[in-house]
């Protein structure tokens, strides 16, 4: 039997980009041949980064850590007109808790009904299961340490952005 080629797209607003994103591509990373994050450009309430800045710090991520099979997007629109442009097989998600399951649950269903597109998930590592970017902005603004939880690049340039609005 013949392998299809599986190019994943992983969806997201990463403002900004957290250690649980990260696993999660990394873990997906080995079930895809390809693998694009996808910056949503819809427009968010409290956004933290521009949508440059978010995918400027991916893409230094995925230099860094030498991710071949990764590369970073940005994308306007529906999901899954911008899966069909990439001619993309799969929609990965990250899964957290419960309560993401509910969201995520409705949002994969509509998207195969939509376009037949799989939705794939993953389970989060146990530690990052409670980190979320909404999260992270919130202790973010607070001065609170975030080195357990978000990639070193992406500290830094919280650093500059919040000792500039000061
Ligand atoms: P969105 O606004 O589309 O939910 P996010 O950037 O918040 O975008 O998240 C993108 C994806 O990553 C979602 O599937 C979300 O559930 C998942 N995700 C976010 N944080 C984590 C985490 N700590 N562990 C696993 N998955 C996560």
């Amino acid at each position: 039997m013949s392998k299809k080629y599986v190019r994943a797209i992983f969806p997201g607003s990463f403002d900004p980009i957290t250690n649980g994103h990260l696993d999660v591509i990394k873990r997906g990373m080995n079930l895809f041949d390809e693998l694009i994050i996808a910056v949503g450009r819809s427009p968010v309430k409290n956004q933290l980064f521009s949508f440059q800045d978010r995918v400027d710090m991916i893409a230094e991520i995925i230099e860094k850590e030498k991710m071949q099979s990764v590369s970073v997007e940005s994308f306007a629109g529906l999901t899954v007109e911008y899966a069909a442009s990439k001619q993309a097989n799969v929609i990965l998600r990250g899964l957290r808790s419960l309560t993401d399951v509910q969201y995520e649950f409705q949002l994969a269903m509509t998207n195969r009904a939509v376009t037949g597109i799989e939705t794939i998930f993953i389970l989060t590592s146990e530690q990052y299961g409670f980190t979320s970017s909404t999260l992270i902005r919130e202790v973010a603004n607070l001065g609170g340490d975030l080195s357990k939880l978000i990639p070193i690049n992406v500290q830094e340039r919280l650093k500059k952005r919040l000792s500039k609005e000061k």
